[in-house]
């Protein structure tokens, strides 16, 4: 796809200039400017009413130090970030991550996507990211709790229930949101809503851990039944062992499909008869302990210091749920090679452009992160409305909700798809579906 239309163009060559050194960021706005053009063509008032220039440009960025004690007593700093991307349709909204590469790039693109992923659940809230360059891993309880009273520390000053709502991501879980909301509390008094994920005895919502991942499998079922198929018997590759992973894998196999394969940054498991997820539950418990320490008897399990996508592996399904970039055009192409029809991205962006034009040409069924891996945040948007209303719904509830919002949301890509002729690009449609509603609102609301 190109850039033709002399408008988007032209924002999207102010905002290199501006923005040079972003990569991550400058990635997602072209990918989504490419998809929505067809649309601007249609209509002249995006333009009178500067709503492109309006929407790449956060609200407000905030940057702050961190420092915290080791436990070696010694002083560390890290920085701090809460991006405040889009308030058009609520209050910020989205993770905090804690990992080294997190960069102002990083967390732009992430709060960027964030905004439209978060319109497409039809739920009222806005785009946002935080996050830390801090490395979680092999630090002790006490190390991750000073770091997170710290970060929150400073955090607490912009972020409220009807304002702003972190989450966890990657290298952020139920510990970490525990520690965040203590220190929130300390500082602010007696609190529910301020942060999504907590756990169920602080009336963090059922479901909320496993949303992600089963979000994921409902999507994926909604384009199975397009293509006529099912789960039953498939081969479904995973990238990750996270709790995006982790639960899209536990969902496969409770309807029939079989798990290939589960990596880390390291290391992949793989076997085309299936791998033993409880095998992975063990290494999740510890969080130090990596797909190398997988223990089994079985002569046809493999595990190789390698990225699972540059491994041959025979299967219908793949789901990349490990971080962004994680597919190249090489490995996009091993994975058509191998058989691969449904691509579904349980992680943001893990798919580079070069790989999604691979997927667009063998015309398989591909579903971009802002649509697929949705589940998550709607439950966290679930976990606000059940705080404000002093109240707790059953597991069976929360699931039943979040598999009508996913089927909400792959009824919009349909729906674009149709409108604009463009087959099972869900990519495009993703974009252009949640472009014009947020469009929408803001043109009613004027100079908002
Ligand atoms: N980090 C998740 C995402 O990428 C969830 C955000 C949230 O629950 O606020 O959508």
């Amino acid at each position: 796809m190109t850039m033709d239309n002399a408008y988007v163009k032209r924002v999207y060559n102010k905002l290199t200039e501006s923005n040079a050194h972003e990569t991550e960021f400058l990635q997602a706005v072209k990918e989504f400017f490419e998809a929505i053009e067809i649309v601007i063509d249609e209509d002249d008032n995006y333009e009178k009413h500067a709503i492109l220039e309006r929407l790449v440009e956060p609200e407000r960025i905030i940057s702050f130090q961190v420092p915290w004690l080791n436990d070696q007593g010694k002083i560390e700093v890290n920085r701090g970030y809460r991006v405040q991307f889009n308030s058009v349709n609520g209050p910020y909204k989205g993770g905090i991550r804690f990992h080294p590469t997190v960069t102002q790039s990083v967390l732009k693109f992430l709060a960027f996507e964030q905004t439209f992923k978060n319109s497409l659940t039809n739920l009222p809230i806005g785009g946002a990211k935080g996050g830390s360059d801090f490395d979680p891993k092999g630090r002790s309880d006490n190390e991750i709790m000073n770091f997170c009273y710290s970060f929150m520390t400073e955090l607490n000053k912009y972020i409220g229930s009807d304002y702003d709502v972190p989450s966890g991501d990657i290298g952020v879980g139920k510990r970490e949101i525990s520690f965040l909301y203590a220190m929130y509390k300390k500082l602010n008094g007696p609190h529910l809503g301020v942060l999504t994920g907590k756990p169920t005895d602080l009336f963090g919502s059922y479901g909320r851990t496993e949303a992600t991942g089963y979000g994921l499998i409902y999507f994926l079922n909604e384009m199975l039944a397009v293509a006529d198929q099912s789960l039953e018997g498939k081969k479904v590759i995973i990238s990750g062992s996270g709790n995006v992973a982790y639960y899209a894998a536990r969902k496969v196999q409770e309807l029939g499909g079989i798990v290939v394969s589960m990596s880390d940054s390291n290391s992949t498991v793989y076997n085309t008869n299936g791998i033993d997820l409880d095998q992975i539950e063990i290494l999740k418990i510890n969080s130090a302990n990596r797909i190398k320490n997988y223990h089994t008897s079985d002569k046809e399990t493999k595990i190789e210091e390698k990225s699972v996508w540059d491994i041959d592996i025979q299967a219908d399904i793949a789901l990349p749920c490990a971080t962004q970039n994680e597919i190249n055009e090489e490995q996009a192409k091993r994975l058509m090679n191998n058989g691969v029809k449904f691509v579904l991205e349980g992680a943001n962006m893990p798919s580079k452009p070069e790989a999604i034009k691979v997927f667009k040409e063998a015309d398989i069924y591909f579903a971009p992160g802002k649509a697929s891996n949705a589940g998550g945040v709607t439950v966290s948007a679930l976990e606000m409305s059940q705080n404000s209303m002093r109240l707790q719904w059953t597991t069976d509830k929360v699931d039943k909700e979040l598999k009508i919002i996913m089927q909400g949301i792959f009824e919009q890509c349909v729906k674009a798809c149709e409108d604009y002729n463009l087959g099972k690009d869900f990519a495009v449609a993703a974009d252009i579906a949640s472009f014009k509603k947020i469009a929408h609102q803001m043109i009613e609301m004027g100079m908002y």
